[in-house]
């Protein structure tokens, strides 16, 4: 008796792509694209230039923190660029029906230091002077 193997669809091949925020590896469709070029960076499947890839405006937001843009593009952006790039992605992914629970609009310049290890500043301004 012989078994008959079938295996034509049973392993699609899902094309991966690492998230540049929270470092996770997911099928490409979960993700949205960007892309920089010339002209800037754009958001986009078929956006010329070398891509990144990004699964949530909260990863968006680690990413500028992390200068992960800066590291995976090699090179860097001016923050109104990434900005520009932010809103780009929040239709993106709103478009996409992902969903992001995060409302609140995280300010940038506002870094939260509880979690984050920021390279340390002493507020140790206070020396006094004599004389
Ligand atoms: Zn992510």
């Amino acid at each position: 008796m012989r078994r008959v193997v079938t295996t034509p669809n049973t392993r699609i091949a899902v094309p991966q792509r690492t998230c540049i925020g929270c470092r996770q590896t997911r099928p490409q469709s979960e993700l949205v694209r960007c892309a920089v070029n010339q002209h800037g960076a754009q958001v986009g499947r078929t956006a010329a230039g070398r891509g990144a890839w990004l699964c949530s405006m909260t990863c968006y937001h680690t990413a500028v923190q992390r200068k992960a843009f800066d590291r995976s593009w090699k090179r860097s952006l001016p923050a109104d660029a990434l900005l520009s790039l932010g809103d780009s992605l929040r239709a993106a992914m709103n478009d996409t029906n992902l969903n992001d629970t995060n409302l609140n609009d995280t300010d940038l310049n506002d870094t939260d230091m509880k979690e984050s290890s920021v390279v340390g500043i002493a507020p140790d301004n206070t020396t006094p002077r004599k004389g």
